[in-house]
């Protein structure tokens, strides 16, 4: 047990000795023990013992100690204004965070002041502005399983972003399915409960251990109907029913217990809570869940989601612009930001959905002032989510209030902008933008134009927009006024001309009256204060006088707040008409960044072909898009494919362009998917229903586990899970074993997507016999990459081309590189035999080489035995293997693993 966490031992031991503070302390840590209690001590959190130190390790703050009868504790306190960095680093040291605010004023109490946990702060349900990204969702995920009888267990995904109110379901019996979806929405945080797979769940996942009782099927569905009318029908399992509400039990539990206020406004946190309806920790702002189906969008798994680059740069050192999201993104507000995300991770099937968007697209491409106009006017929409989110938690300033009516300002704009839209989905957003016209008449006349942040120190409320209000400043200003001429009137009645009337926060107002003039001063002052060079004095109207406008100011600042806080609510009650408004404001936004883009990098219009049994995938002049941002230039390539032309064997130098352009091919049809223009002259697609992307072992040996296996699962799932309707591109599998056996596999592989699976599949290889293998096979054929050499130079063109290459070049490469002549000329022997003997194995007959039994292929009589330098002789096999090594295509640690296992060989 890390001793961060839970009740600090010494502690524990004498609970009952403690004073009321600490034992309120140890009591907290009791309850919050999965998480590090910060707890409020005037303006610092503060924390003990195992904790403290551990704190202030981490967080390199100064480790103090508190004494008091019972004993002396070690403690860290962190300053209450900027504990939200502190947090920031707590919550990426692993650690949940729970805050303990004091939940009333000091001077409210003769006994030790309440306190409790008002949000506990996880790394999947931030809702702080500042340790959070604005432009992507923060999901927490809870997985559930349901035992069923006779069939597969039923495993469910419930999606939560606290910050946002998106909420989301799906189930399915096929854990990869399950394991898929997770990569998609890359939780932070997950619930899991009984017996449900942790497994599926990525290594940078918090699993944060709660009550599986959440997960019970019937509290989880009464759970679920506090919040939504007959979840039963919204939801299509019981698994999902259990995943939702235990999620939202989560979700309600880490928002903290009824004390729910402003923190550091202790004063009306019991009003607050009671005025919550119900009193708990109800999330008002989640007022949509949405089931779906993993089958109604393109699937893409962890793999491909990484080799095409949405969302994170391949290259370790890459640039973050350097991925399609990157290119993409245009948005103006965050709002958007989250959207063109969520379509980018989900992208369509249904043509009709697809050209909806296209439609839209294409139109605000050609529109140019619109779009630009459009950019311009959301770029003053602020994050409206977050923001209802912040209104319903009654978490939200008065800067916050001021936020939502700038953006309700713009949205008539807008909506004008849209009035003549030719199509549909324009035509719907423009029908959609609710200008709240009510909310924003409220906020304009309720809240003042420019508030602070205080929301109980008053400046809040406008002018005229209450009476009692009013007239409280009106007292409040006319005793100031009187005090503000009280000066001149004295002065003249004293006769005392440099008399002055001032104020501070000890003793009030007062009159000052130098030394040389206290003869003059009247009868009715009365002495307050004496200093070097004058006296200060008050009289009994003065007094009276300030109490008057003291009084008025602060019922003033008391009403403000009461004021500020029904408005607050009564925003808070339109909560689905401004997530309806935030809806159209996220998707018009996602689409002017598309058409953006589209305008900016020439980008076409792709066709969407119906999915009616045959498919179409034809590319003029694609591009990868981000590869071409990240160059000079960049070469165009066509693509084409069709039922019959459905699977490419692509050969070619290293370096020449094989992986780009397979990369390219899949993300220009997931572009079009998401509804995008795509990089290309013209492109005709019918959508897939999944991409599948494998790359061969590559040098990352750290991982643990054999890549070599690591490939053949991943293979495995392709064969098991693709049909014709599926894109897969392979990028040189087979090449973490020995060249034998990748030879055979990749045959084997090939012949199987072919004749069984059908799948529209790109295949780079460097075992060339596999273009041989594509001739025979009917809807097969070979596509290469050509490289021109000339003398010393190896010129890469990067265009694509029918048929085989003709060499692999390495070799060449490697004279360019200036490896020694007799290295080079030794390969090209090595070549030569590897040649001959792959032509060999390809020609073993229909059935394909045999993988089990991993034979190595022999040379026949002429190598069975080679002299070596100590007179031993190597075996046959073991020559036959070093013939057949392509050290063209040898990565330095394939060379090495291969070394050693040949060295093995030799030893048995
Ligand atoms: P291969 O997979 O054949 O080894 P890559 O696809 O990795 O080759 O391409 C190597 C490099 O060549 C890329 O990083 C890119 O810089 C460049 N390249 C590839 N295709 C093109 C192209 N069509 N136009 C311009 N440069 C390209
Ligand atoms: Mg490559």
């Amino acid at each position: 047990m890390d001793p961060a966490l839970g009740p600090p031992e010494r502690m524990a031991e004498k609970r009952d000795e403690l004073t009321p503070m600490m034992a309120q302390y140890h009591d907290l840590c009791a309850r919050y023990d999965d998480a590090i209690v910060l707890f409020q001590v005037g303006d610092f959190y503060e924390t003990f013992c195992g904790a403290a130190e551990r704190t202030a390790r981490l967080l390199e703050i100064a480790l103090t100690s508190r004494e008091d009868s019972t004993g002396e504790y070690p403690m860290a306190g962190i300053p209450i204004d900027n504990a939200e960095s502190y947090i920031e680093e707590l919550l990426e040291a692993g650690y949940r965070v729970a805050v303990a605010d004091q939940v009333e004023e000091p001077g409210e109490t003769s006994g030790v002041v309440e306190r409790a946990v008002t949000r506990v702060i996880t790394p999947g349900t931030l809702t702080e502005d500042e340790l959070l990204a604005s432009d992507d969702n923060n999901f927490v995920a809870a997985l559930a399983r349901e035992r069923t009888a006779g069939a597969d267990d039923e495993l469910a995904l419930a999606l939560l972003d606290v910050s946002t109110g998106d909420f989301l379901a799906t189930s399915s019996t096929s854990r990869e399915a399950i394991a898929d979806e997770v990569s998609r929405f890359a939780p932070a945080e997950a619930v899991v409960g009984p017996a449900a797979p942790a497994d599926v769940l990525p290594e940078n996942c918090m699993v944060t251990p709660y009550d599986e009782g959440a997960f019970d099927r019937e509290g989880a569905g009464e759970k679920l109907s506090t919040y939504f009318r007959n979840p039963d029908a919204l939801l299509a399992s019981d698994a999902e029913v259990r995943a939702c509400g235990a999620l939202l039990s989560y979700a309600e539990y880490v928002r903290g217990g009824a004390h729910e206020g402003e923190r550091g406004d202790a004063r009306d946190a019991d009003e607050d809570a009671a005025a919550n309806s119900g009193g708990d920790s109800r999330l008002e702002y989640l007022t949509h869940l949405t089931r779906y189906d993993p089958r109604e969008y393109l699937l893409l798994d962890a793999v491909a989601l990484r080799s095409l680059e949405l969302f994170e740069p391949r290259a370790v050192h890459g640039r973050d612009e350097a991925t399609l999201v990157g290119v993409l993104d245009e948005t103006a507000s965050a709002l958007g930001g989250r959207k063109l995300r969520d379509w980018l991770r989900r992208p369509l099937l249904e043509p009709d959905r697809i050209e909806a968007r296209l439609d839209a697209v294409e139109e605000l491409t050609s529109a140019v002032q619109t779009r630009e106009r459009l950019h311009d006017l959301l770029r003053s929409v602020y994050d409206l989510e977050r923001l209802i989110g912040r209104i319903s938690r009654e978490r939200a300033n008065a800067r916050d209030l001021r936020s939502l009516r700038d953006t309700l300002a713009v949205v008539p704009d807008v909506r004008e902008e849209l009035a003549d839209a030719d199509c549909d989905r324009l035509q719907r957003l423009h029908d959609d933008l609710d200008p709240l016209t009510d909310v924003r008449k409220l906020l304009e006349d309720a809240i003042d134009s420019d508030p602070p942040i205080e929301i109980t120190e008053g400046d809040i409320i406008a002018e005229g927009y209450d009476e009692d209000l009013d007239e409280l400043r009106r007292t409040a200003r006319a005793g100031k006024q009187w005090i503000d001429d009280l000066e001149e009137s004295e002065a003249e009645r004293t006769g005392i001309g440099s008399l002055k009337v001032d104020y501070n926060s000890v003793h009030g107002y007062y009159i000052e009256v130098t030394n040389p003039n206290l003869d003059s001063v009247p009868d009715d002052y009365q002495r307050r204060q004496t200093l070097k060079n004058s006296e200060r004095f008050v009289t009994p109207e003065l007094k009276e006088r300030e109490d008057e406008i003291v009084g008025a100011e602060e019922r003033a600042d008391e009403r403000e707040y009461e004021l500020f806080c029904d408005v607050r609510r009564d925003i808070a009650a339109e909560v689905e008409r401004v997530q309806g408004l935030a809806e159209a404001l996220a998707t018009l936004d996602a689409l002017v960044s598309l058409a953006t883009a589209a305008a900016q990098y020439d980008y076409c219009r792709p066709e969407i072909r119906e999915r009616d049994g045959s498919r179409t995938l034809e590319i003029e002049g694609g591009r990868h898009p981000v590869v071409e941002r990240t160059q000079e230039s960049f070469v165009p390539n066509d693509a084409r494919f069709a039922s019959d032309r459905r699977l490419a064997v692509i050969t070619g130098p290293n370096m020449s362009g094989k992986s780009t352009y397979m990369r390219q091919v899949a993300q220009i049809v997931l572009l079009a998917q998401v509804g995008s223009f795509v990089p290309a002259s013209a492109a005709r697609i019918t959508p897939v229903d999944r991409i599948f992307t494998r790359v061969g072992a590559s040098d990352d040996i750290a991982g643990g586990r054999s890549t070599f296996m690591v490939e053949m699962d991943e293979l495995a799932t392709i064969l098991r899970e693709a049909d014709e309707r599926s894109l897969v591109l392979l990028d040189e599998v087979g090449r973490g074993t020995s060249t034998a056996d990748g030879m055979a596999i990749a045959q084997a592989i090939t012949e199987h997507l072919h004749d069984e699976v059908g799948a529209t599949t790109l295949f780079a290889t460097h075992h060339h016999p596999l273009t041989e293998l594509a001739d025979e096979l009917a809807a097969a054929f070979t596509l290469h990459f050509e490289v021109e050499q000339d003398d010393d130079e190896v010129v890469f063109h990067h265009e694509i081309a029918p048929g085989a290459a003709t060499g692999s070049y390495g070799v060449e490469v490697a004279t360019a590189a200036g490896v020694p002549e007799s290295v080079v000329e030794r390969s090209r022997e090595l070549l030569a035999d590897a040649g001959e003997e792959a032509l060999e194995s390809t020609g073993e007959g229909d059935q394909g080489p045999d993988t089990d039994s991993s034979p190595a292929p022999t040379h026949g009589a002429e190598t069975t035995g080679t002299a070596t330098a100590d007179g031993g002789d190597i075996p046959a096999d073991v020559a036959a293997e070093l013939r057949a090594l392509d050290l063209a295509h040898l990565t330095p640690v394939e060379a090495l693993t291969e070394l050693d296992r040949l060295k093995q060989l030799l030893e048995e």
